[in-house]
């Protein structure tokens, strides 16, 4: 199972227009960035972006730093528009 199944939620259409949890089949509105680098595959400045719900924030912020790639979580708020990075 590749990193990458279990975020394939979010449907990049619908990312123009709302903020959706990353995490599989949630739909609820996300509130949270977590930041997070794969040292293996990107440079160490890169940050990719999953976007969370509330419910799901932890979850997120737990699977990522059991594998060591989790950086930081951040108000979705605080986002600088057009830089966001959703993995597909
Ligand atoms: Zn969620």
């Amino acid at each position: 199972m590749s990193i990458f199944d279990f975020a394939a939620g979010t449907d990049p259409a619908m990312a123009e227009d709302a903020a959706v949890c990353s995490r599989k089949a949630c739909r609820a509105r996300a509130s949270w960035q977590v930041l997070w680098n794969n040292p293996k595959i990107h440079s160490p400045e890169r940050r990719k972006i999953w976007l969370a719900c509330a419910d799901h924030r932890e979850w997120l912020e737990d699977y990522l730093q059991t594998r060591g790639l989790w950086k930081e979580t951040l108000p979705l708020e605080d986002r600088a528009a057009g830089v966001l990075e959703q993995d597909s």
